[in-house]
């Protein structure tokens, strides 16, 4: 006997982007330049404290955020990362084993793992052929029993976004008794007019809650610093089941820098999203397929190639994200570092 939920042996395991010394780590989405010596004041400032625990509150970055995203900051919950905020989502919303969870797939890995270890039903709803989410089959896939839909936009790992009016169509649907979660990791890198924005749409649907992360644009995925703006009811709930003290003094106070610095932050994203279509182009150019990506990530299509393409790029000390058999995620780093998988791909025996 043991005491540990037997449903557990069939978790799949959170797979990390694996990170060799001396090679080029294009497999976790990261931005490659180090956090601006203004938020790293103000972390060593932070740590100056660590002898007493966080606002538990997280008050002054819920204000500052509100500020800066004009919602009222009841609105906003602050968590550990927004993968932990997808895990509380399933949490306030899933209480029995047939209530469902509903996503695209291929998406975001941390989905299916939040949704098991909430004991929820995952359903699953395959991208169209052009690699975005298929949001009338998603529709369809609602019964009586789904309580959350996650979608991702941009898409991880397909970079694929998902238009405004499709989200609109979603959520008018789905009706109030189903929560849409969007999760814009990305959000910061979409230049699309027609994609959507869910701050424009959260204000209309209290059915609605956004995801923003600080691990991306604002380069702090290792401090962890997550948001959700939704209802109030929404953010209290997310607030309840959320672990006490998982937003550390030193990740609101990095954030909080960070939004000092919001301005020089996305000017850099600028230099992402040129490299971004070089580095489709010249993949394209080699024959490859490559959805457009709206992300700091492109996409390569590549069936059962998928492992060997990771396996090369490896021997060539570029480090990509296989998932195979569906394809490989590549980050967009430096020039001289996409100029490496560039390469990368041109030696690869197609
Ligand atoms: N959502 C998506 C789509 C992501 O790709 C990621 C990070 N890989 C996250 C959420 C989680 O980000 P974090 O927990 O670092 O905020």
């Amino acid at each position: 006997m043991t005491p540990i939920r037997p449903d557990l042996d069939a978790l799949p395991a959170y797979v990390p982007g694996r990170a060799i010394p001396g090679a080029i780590k294009l497999a976790s989405n990261e931005v490659a330049l180090p956090p601006l010596p203004s938020v790293l004041a103000a972390i060593a400032e932070a740590a100056t404290v660590s002898n007493r625990y966080p606002d538990l509150a997280v008050t002054s970055l819920t204000q500052r955020l509100a500020t800066a995203r004009g919602v009222a900051a009841e609105r906003i919950a602050v968590g550990c990362g927004s993968v932990s905020l997808c895990q509380q989502l399933v949490n306030i919303t899933c209480r029995e084993t047939t209530d469902e969870v509903v996503y695209a797939w291929r998406s975001f890995e941390a989905y299916p793992i939040v949704t098991q270890i909430g004991a929820a039903k995952a359903v699953t709803v395959a991208l169209d052929a052009g690699f975005r989410h298929d949001i009338d089959a998603m529709i369809a896939a609602v019964t009586p029993r789904t309580r959350l839909v996650f979608v991702c936009s941009p898409n991880n790992p397909t970079g694929t976004v998902v238009h405004r009016e499709e989200l609109v169509r979603l959520l008018d649907a789905v009706g109030p008794d189903v929560l849409v979660a969007l999760d814009e990791a990305y959000r910061e890198y979409v230049r699309l007019p027609d994609a959507v924005d869910g701050l424009d749409l959260v204000d209309r649907y209290p059915n609605l809650v956004v995801l923003r992360t600080f691990s991306k644009a604002y380069r702090l995925a290792a401090v962890r610093v997550g948001y959700a703006i939704g209802t109030p009811e929404v953010a209290t709930a997310l607030r309840k089941v959320g672990s006490p003290f998982a937003v550390s003094t030193i990740a609101q106070a990095a954030a909080m820098a960070a939004l000092d610095a919001e301005r020089e932050l996305l000017g850099a994203v600028e230099d992402v999203v040129r490299e971004r279509v070089r580095v489709r182009d010249a993949l394209l150019g080699l024959g490859y397929t490559v959805p457009p990506t709206e992300s700091n990530f492109v996409w390569a299509s590549l069936g059962e190639r998928t492992q060997p393409f990771a396996v090369h790029c490896l021997e060539q000390k570029v480090i990509v994200r296989p998932f195979h058999p569906d394809g490989c995620r590549i980050t967009v780093a430096l020039p001289e570092e996409n100029d490496a998988l560039i390469a990368a791909a041109t030696s690869f025996p197609r």
